[in-house]
Parts: C-alpha cells; sequence; structure tokens
C-alpha cells in the first residue's frame, strides 16, 4: 500500500519548515521528496495537503486510561479516541490504575488481553513496581518477566494515594534502582515527600482546613524538592536511569540540571497544567483543577517554560487522569475530591498555541518535547518520532491559524471537564494519520472521523539501556 501525501510543510529547524512530499509504503515514511516531484509511478493514491503544517504524531509518555479496573473514570476506547483527535499516535499508559496493576507478566497479559481491541492510537504500557508488589517474594522475577514482555519503563512513587499501588520507601527504592540499572530500563518516579505530605495533610485535616489552598499547602514545593533530591541521591548511589515525572517546582528543576551537570542519567517532565496555571487559579477553580502534584507559583510557571525552552525540561506528558465527573470531583471536600485532569487530547494545540505562536519555544523544540525525547525515552527512536525515511507515517495535520475556544463538551474521553473551558487557542487539530492511514479528521462542516477501535497496536520497548 503505497500513499503520497503531497504538500506538506514539515518543520526543519528553528521556526523553519520546508514543503515536501511523503512517500508512505506500508505505513512507513518511504521518502520525503521536494515538493511537487512527478507522482510517484506506483503510488496508489495520494493526499494533497495544500500546504499545511505537519507535525510528527505526539508521544504522550504519561496517562492514566483506568482499563481494567477504573472504567468509571476512563476507559481504552474513550482515552484512545481523545489521543486521536488531539494528534497523539502512540499513549503510554500508568500501570497503577489498572486492576490488577501492571506488576506481573499476568497481569499485564490480563491488560493486554482487555484493552488491545479498544485502542484508537498505538499504546506502550509502563509496568511498574509497588510496596504491595514488592510483599511477593517473586517481585524481582515479575519485574524481568515484564521487562522481557516489552513495558515501556517502570513507574514507582514516593507518594501515592493508592491502596492497590502503594508508594516506596528509600530502601525499597534504591532496592528497585539495582535491580532495574541491571536489567537496563529507566524508572519515572512520583516525586513527593510522603511523611512531609502526610503531616501537613493530617495537620489540616484536624484543624478543619478545606480551602483548595490548603490543598496546595499540603503540598508544598519544599516536598517535591526533597523528594527530587531523594532520586538524585540514589541516581547518583545505583547508577541507575531515572526520570521525574510531572514536575512542577522550579527548584526541583535546579536539582535536576545539576545532576545532569554532574553526569547522572536523569531527566524530568512537565505537564501543560503547571505552564499554564498557579495556586491563584486552583483558589478560583476549586477541585476542578486539583492535580497531584499541584499547580505552584507564577515563578515557578516562568521557570518551567524557561527549562523548557532552553531543554533542562526533556519533554511534556500530559499526566491525563479524569475523575467521574462530577460525583467525583465534587465530594463536599477538597482532601476527597479527586486529583486529576483530563489532558490528552488538548496537549498538542495548547503547546503550539501558548509554547510556539507566543514564542516561548521553537517549533523544531516543539517536536522535540512532544515527539523525539519521548521517543528516545521509550526505546522506540528508530521506528516513531520522526519524519524520515524508515519512520511509522504518523502525522498530524494541524489547522495552524485557526483560532477556536476549548469546550469541554467538545472532547472525546469519558469523562468531560478541563480547566481550560473557555480557553482561545490558535492552531488545531485538521487530520491524523496513525502508519499512513487516517485515524482522525475533521470536516469543514466540524464533523469528525475515526476510524475503528483496535487500529492502534501495542508497541514493546525495542531496545535496553547500556
Ligand atoms: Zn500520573
Amino acid at each position: 500500500m503505497r500513499t503520497t501525501f503531497r504538500n506538506a510543510r514539515i518543520p526543519v529547524s528553528g521556526n523553519e519548515t520546508r514543503t515536501a512530499d511523503l512517500l508512505v509504503e506500508n505505513g512507513k515514511i518511504a521518502a520525503v521528496l521536494p515538493a511537487d516531484s512527478e507522482p510517484h509511478p506506483t503510488a496508489a493514491d495520494s493526499i494533497d495537503l495544500g500546504g499545511a503544517l505537519v507535525l510528527p504524531g505526539v508521544i504522550d509518555t504519561h496517562v492514566h486510561f483506568d482499563d481494567p479496573g477504573f472504567t468509571h473514570r476512563e476507559n481504552f476506547a474513550t482515552g484512545t479516541r481523545a489521543a486521536a483527535a488531539g494528534g497523539v499516535t502512540c499513549i503510554v499508559d500508568m500501570p497503577c490504575t489498572s486492576l490488577p496493576a501492571v506488576t506481573s507478566r499476568a497481569n499485564l497479559r490480563n491488560k493486554l488481553d482487555v484493552i488491545s481491541n479498544k485502542a484508537h492510537v498505538d499504546f506502550m504500557l509502563w509496568g511498574g513496581v509497588s510496596d504491595n508488589a514488592m510483599e511477593d517474594a517473586a517481585w524481582r522475577r515479575n519485574l524481568a518477566d515484564i521487562v522481557d514482555d516489552g513495558v515501556a519503563s517502570i513507574k514507582i512513587y514516593m507518594l501515592s494515594g493508592m491502596d492497590t499501588f502503594r508508594d516506596l520507601s528509600r530502601d525499597q527504592m534504591r532496592e528497585v534502582l539495582v535491580e532495574t540499572k541491571q536489567i537496563g530500563i529507566p524508572v519515572g518516579v512520583h516525586a513527593e515527600d510522603r511523611e512531609m505530605v502526610h503531616e501537613l495533610t493530617d495537620r489540616f485535616m484536624s484543624a478543619g482546613r478545606n480551602e483548595p489552598l490548603d490543598y496546595a499547602a499540603a503540598r508544598p514545593p519544599e516536598a517535591e524538592l526533597s523528594a527530587v533530591s531523594t532520586v538524585r541521591d540514589l541516581c547518583r548511589e545505583t547508577g541507575a536511569r531515572v526520570h521525574v515525572v510531572h514536575l512542577g517546582t522550579g527548584r526541583a528543576l535546579d536539582v535536576v540540571v545539576e545532576a545532569r551537570e554532574e553526569g547522572l542519567p536523569m531527566t524530568a517532565e512537565t505537564c501543560p497544567h503547571f505552564l499554564e496555571f498557579t495556586t491563584d487559579d486552583l483558589r478560583r477553580m476549586g477541585a476542578l483543577l486539583k492535580t497531584a502534584p499541584v499547580v505552584k507559583s507564577v515563578s515557578d510557571r516562568a521557570r518551567l517554560w524557561e527549562g523548557l525552552a532552553s531543554g533542562e525540561i526533556a519533554w511534556v506528558a500530559t499526566d491525563h487522569a479524569a475523575g467521574q465527573w462530577p460525583e467525583e470531583k465534587h465530594t463536599g471536600s477538597i482532601w476527597t475530591d479527586y486529583g486529576g485532569v483530563p489532558g490528552v487530547e488538548l496537549m498538542l494545540p495548547y503547546l503550539y498555541s501558548e509554547g510556539v505562536r507566543s514564542r516561548r519555544i521553537t517549533l523544531e523544540r516543539l517536536v522535540e518535547i512532544t515527539a523525539g525525547a519521548p521517543a528516545r525515552f521509550l526505546g522506540i527512536e528508530r521506528t516513531k518520532g520522526r519524519l524520515e525515511p524508515g519512520y511509522d507515517a504518523d502525522l498530524v495535520v494541524l489547522a495552524e491559524h485557526e483560532t477556536w475556544t476549548v469546550r469541554a463538551d467538545d472532547l472525546h474521553n469519558l469523562n468531560r471537564y478541563t480547566p481550560l473551558e473557555g480557553r482561545a487557542l490558535t492552531g488545531r487539530v485538521r487530520a491524523v494519520y496513525l502508519r499512513g492511514s487516517c485515524v482522525y479528521r475533521r470536516n469543514e462542516d466540524g464533523s469528525e472521523f475515526f476510524a475503528g477501535p483496535g487500529t492502534g497496536r501495542w508497541v514493546r520497548r525495542q531496545s535496553r539501556l547500556g
């Protein structure tokens, strides 16, 4: 099967683009030709993109699609449908928000059985190690098994709110990192200081405090700073490749930067909500914007954008986590309201609008933080993340000048709410191709096309760390 995508404007460097024809064969980019090359003699199909901006499909390394186990929040069909509409052609689902959690071969296979025929886009899976998993004397064997089977990376928590996936002590973390170093797989860490957060939470709750800002005060910047410093120390001690997920604090970013200067294998991601919102917004919006970790200050936000532009932050992921709306989000107490926001559908338009068009980051950097860097972390850098011959033809066609208004009702995930409600963004996803086939299109009349569930495939990690 051959298709030529004609007149695609693709990123070159900085904000520069060039117009090219992409020849796609059997789902892979076979050639990138100068625009208006003679039609390839055997090209069966030709799609004229009319000079539209075309980016590599986004890879979202951090989503919670909750399937199986928490499907009142999300499921794989709705989550990947939202991904397709947002230009995300590969998602990486977290191991903790499944029942059973992805901590053993049997659990991994159970999950694959449940989700595989639901996916609208390609997917990878995180494996995990929890305190629960470590109660099994065979936890090391289980870890090695799921890595052999192809999980993308290993997730651990220093502070978890889940009984089914409990957090690890410093000693447990060390044990896990020694093991992952040996196996050659990276570890993603939820880094907040559990003692500090538990103590503040208990104190505020028993004092009857119940405002959004009380929740923020119970998860202060110091909790992230302390935990990220611990991650750094254990990285130094074990040599394990570590990655801080959903980092929101400027001073914690400084620790990551210093670690890298020291030569330690440590990176960090941030999320759109940390780039956009601060505690002022939390005070105003309440539970709608409740996340864990929580949004931080104006200066933290500025530091994150700076780090994103400079390369100090490796990439952006959504931490898509949608609670049941409205029941779980409005329980009557900020302490029990669900912590998490949907994000997978809005990340690319948000980063394009507020990053590239607002001149905070270049187009080249946008591609790196949404595709290139995630692909390298996940060990799929030879097949995804670039518009070059040999790569999967995962393409996003962006209507770069279209200004539109975010409406929760227009989202495609299961529980539709967003702190971005009412925001005008410039740049909108028009069409998305997965391995050369259209999985999403927004038509002129506003109607939408989706390819069926089961279009997406499981992608295994393709390489180990040295
Ligand atoms: Zn998460």
